[in-house]
């Protein structure tokens, strides 16, 4: 048909030309592993990707190939987010904190054949590399860790792969659904399944989460993704800063209070990303080790629920806005985000927080629904829960080689994917989880949500952490467990009775957990990527 538009091809090749063209003075700082700090520009950037495809096709790879990554957030590791695909080649993210079977699993699964390791994460790849059936060669990025004397088949330096080559802008030209990048999910519930994501869910992502009714990544931005490369493409996050030319602040291994707060606050972040558990280290840190954080326009939380006594803590402790959002490996991820709608701004404080502590609203490109165990719509009227459902150009339409056939069971027939999330949705659009399926509880009959009761128990005085599972029970068929991690100065004196009487402001005196179902613990165990690891806590009950 003529007189249609151009069929431009969304290509990750085209952002990283226009990085170089639009703002090649723009910085990208990386933590090393002794702490200091690596400063280039996006120039520099351009340049050396260049290289690293000649240096990736000189090493063989070939279009569909997989190259993995086993790094920190660096900017050699943004390098490789580009070069890789630029080629046609997949890059694929190996999680550092798998178990070792879990990590042998998935190399072997998706056939990698170099792997990029960082030189402080050289030890666990030692400890497997014999039972890696596909690793050909693995190039070591010096992070300026100690040397500590490992060697690995085929290993070359990083730089002095690079250093001889010339930047040839030699891009071949790619349909926009090439594979360009592979994750597999972290395995909360099961085993770890990979996602493809094509040159165009990744391109159209980017664009989704620049939207400034979502995340609104701009070039006005110095972004601090927390949220490591090796999760969910670190959400998107570095795809968005090269279109957009937002500087980059790269945290390395170091995650944990301090390092964070001042790189927050000497490289005056607006946009920083991670999971509840490294903003709540960093909330307690800031407690006793004061720092200015208040170049914050938005703290992104996602990847379990952002506890609505956090984002109070943030706002009125240090002005910052937690903006609440969610995803999954399957969505790129993201699929909703809690900012306040117009007609919300003349709500009272408490309900704006009420709204903010929810998932948010569904982004633009992504539908939703929720149903009934029958397959049946539900209502959006906020009290209705059921499965989540989505679909969208960056939610995967299957897995990558399913090992069985029940992997691909959550796509639906008619184009819908089932998260596994059980949720309602308001009236105004706004999701809202109240579990995973798995995770849900039936005591005497009724379904019981663990996340409502151990966000109620995070609003309870001296309460860090907590985290809800069920118990097999004679009497209530399940009973919920409640394990709290005190704050360090309520070790002694946390008055459980008092705790009963606050839970039974929300909860019915059969659903709140008797004296003996609550656990004080040290830490509450963590999954690979800083979830509640419910698993452990389901075996100790
Ligand atoms: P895994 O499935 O192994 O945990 P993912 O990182 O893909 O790995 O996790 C996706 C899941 O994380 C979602 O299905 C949901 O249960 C949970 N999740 C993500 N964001 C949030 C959020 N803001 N609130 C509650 N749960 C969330």
């Amino acid at each position: 048909m003529n007189g249609l538009m151009m069929n431009y091809p969304l290509t990750i090749d085209r952002i990283l030309v226009r990085a170089k063209q639009n703002f090649p003075e723009q910085e990208i700082v990386s933590r090393l592993a002794d702490g200091s700090l690596h400063r280039y520009t996006y120039g520099e950037f351009y340049t050396r990707t260049l290289k690293l495809m000649q240096a990736l096709r000189k090493l063989g790879v070939k279009p569909g190939d997989r190259v993995a990554t086993f790094a920190w957030n660096s900017y050699r590791h943004m390098e490789l987010y580009f070069a890789v695909p630029a080629l046609g080649a997949v890059l694929h993210t190996l999680n550092i904190r798998l178990f070792p079977e879990q990590l042998v699993y998935i190399v072997n699964h998706a056939e990698d054949e170099l792997i990029f390791c960082d030189k402080s994460l050289m030890k666990p790849l030692a400890d497997l590399e014999p039972q890696f059936k596909t690793v050909k060669k693995f190039i070591v990025m010096d992070d300026l860790a100690p040397d500590a004397g490992i060697q690995l088949k085929g290993m070359t330096d990083y730089e002095a792969l690079i250093a001889n080559e010339s930047a040839v802008e030699d891009f071949p030209s790619l349909d926009e659904n090439t594979a360009a990048g592979m994750c597999y999910t972290s395995g909360t519930t099961g085993e770890p399944k990979g996602v493809l994501y094509s040159h165009r869910s990744i391109f159209l992502h980017a664009m989704g989460i620049s939207m400034s009714d979502s995340l609104a990544v701009s070039g006005r931005d110095v972004i601090l993704p927390v949220v490591p490369m090796f999760h969910v493409m670190s959400w998107g996050i570095p795809f968005a800063a090269c279109m957009t030319g937002a500087k980059m602040i790269y945290p390395g291994n170091q995650l944990i209070g301090k390092p964070i707060a001042d790189l927050i606050e000497q490289e005056k972040v607006t946009l920083a990303a991670g999971v509840p558990t490294i903003w709540n280290v960093l909330l307690q840190h800031l407690r006793k080790d004061k720092a200015d954080i208040s170049s914050i326009r938005a703290m992104v939380v996602g990847g379990s629920a952002a506890p609505l006594a956090m984002i109070e803590a943030y706002q009125k402790e240090h002005g910052v806005q937690i903006l609440h959002a969610w995803g999954m490996t399957e969505t790129s991820p993201l699929g909703t985000v809690a900012n306040l709608k117009h007609k919300m701004h003349s709500w009272s404080a408490a309900d704006q927080l009420k709204q903010r502590a929810k998932q948010g609203a569904f982004v633009p490109l992504v539908e939703a629904r929720i149903v009934d165990d029958a397959g049946n719509p539900l209502p959006w009227n906020g009290s209705d829960s059921g499965e989540l459902q989505v679909k969208g150009p960056w939610i995967a339409a299957s897995y990558y080689k399913p090992e069985n056939k029940e992997a691909n069971a959550s796509f639906t027939a008619d184009g819908w994917f089932g998260t596994g999330d059980v949720a309602r949705i308001d009236e105004h659009g706004y999701m809202e989880i109240t579990d995973r399926k798995k995770d849900l509880i039936k005591t005497r009959g009724e379904w019981l949500s663990s996340v409502e009761m151990e966000n109620a128990a995070m609003a309870f005085p001296g309460i860090a952490e907590a985290a809800v599972v069920g118990r097999p029970d004679d009497v209530r068929g399940e009973a919920a467990v409640l394990f709290i991690v005190p704050l360090p100065e309520k070790k002694d004196d946390l008055d459980l009775k008092e705790l009963h009487t606050f839970l039974g402001e929300k909860f019915a005196h059969w659903q709140i957990p008797k004296t003996s179902d609550i656990r004080i613990i040290d830490a509450i165990p963590k999954t690979s990527v800083g979830k509640f690891d419910k698993k452990v806590l389901r075996k100790q009950v």
